[in-house]
């Protein structure tokens, strides 16, 4: 399958420890058991040769539950850069274990040069009720912490998603996040939803309230000048056009152990359009929802009539 990022000059793959397993249990994922991980290195080891000898690679995303748990993160960090000479390295972590300091430089020694790190709550009772797991919301702050004290910092993404658990306190998350001046930038989404994950629909978010309330909590995002990206959330919940917004790009190869084909996009990210879009202003400009949420029953897409 063809690609626009074929077209671009380097590659945007990712490397997923995905059999790393977790100590936090956050609602959208569940509880993550270590699996096989030395057959999860080989295999991702392979995928980075593999596109290393055809093409530049300019970017390797390290995700998985949870990266930075494993504790040869730093041997793995240094390889996918020898492997990939990626420019940029990114690690998607929920933060934890950088509360060790000596941890945070090795890591950023061996390559990594961009961190991204959710917030779920602007509070420990919120975000530990998120992550399912007590400490964790003290944790981030104390990293973060750490990362303030670096001579050279990291670029820093701060993420977070909309739930039950946080969507009637988002102002007072954005506002903490407002304060994290070192971060580069803000990242807004809503969880991808895997229909088999039975017990994540109580933290599923009331679209109804969602939608009634979030243009304003929006405009409070513009108030306090938070560098906010909202992510895969179409301008019919937001009702802004305005703030920068991104939707999901899948990585070549990305998800290959899923069995999925390059650029093949997991069931949980994938979008739809409902025969109500048709009517929508914004139809050709925008990509729809994700299709779980609106197959489930969870939301229905409301059509703007006119440009807001
Ligand atoms: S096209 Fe559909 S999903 Fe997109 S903003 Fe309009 S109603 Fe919402």
């Amino acid at each position: 399958m063809e690609n626009n990022n074929d077209k671009k000059e380097g590659i945007i793959t990712n490397f997923v420890l995905y059999s790393v397993g977790c100590s936090n249990e956050c609602v959208f994922c569940g509880k993550a058991n270590r699996g096989d991980i030395d057959k999860n290195l080989r295999d991702e080891y392979d995928k980075l040769k593999e596109i290393s000898n055809k093409s530049k690679i300019e970017i390797v995303e390290i995700s998985g539950n949870d990266p930075i748990e494993y504790e040869k993160i730093t041997e793995v960090i240094w390889k996918i850069k020898h492997i990939s000479k990626a420019e940029k390295i990114m690690l998607s972590t929920h933060g934890r274990n950088l509360v060790n300091k000596d941890l945070l430089k090795s890591i950023l020694e061996a390559g990594v040069t961009s961190l991204r790190i959710p917030i779920y709550g602007h509070n420990a009772s919120i975000h530990d009720s998120i992550t399912q797991s007590k400490g964790s919301f003290e944790d981030v702050m104390r990293a973060l912490e750490n990362i303030y004290y670096l001579d050279n910092k990291p670029e820093l993404i701060i993420t977070s998603l909309i739930l039950k658990e946080n969507q009637y306190n988002l102002k007072e998350l954005f506002y903490l996040i407002s304060k994290i001046k070192f971060a580069k930038e803000f990242h807004l989404s809503i969880a991808g939803f895997v229909p088999s994950k039975r017990n994540f629909i109580k933290s599923i978010p009331d679209f109804e309230d969602l939608k009634r309330d979030f243009n304003d909590t929006l405009k409070f995002s513009k108030k306090i000048n938070l560098k906010l990206i909202i992510r895969d959330i179409p301008v019919c919940i937001t009702k802004d056009d305005k703030i920068p917004h991104a939707d999901f790009s899948v990585p070549y190869k990305g998800y290959k152990h899923f069995g999925l084909e390059d650029y093949g996009v997991p069931i949980y990210m994938q979008k739809k359009k409902t025969k109500e879009c048709e009517s929508c202003v914004y139809n050709d400009s925008c990509e729809g929802f994700f299709r779980t949420y609106i197959e489930g029953g969870f939301i229905k897409l409301t059509p703007l009539l006119k440009k807001l």
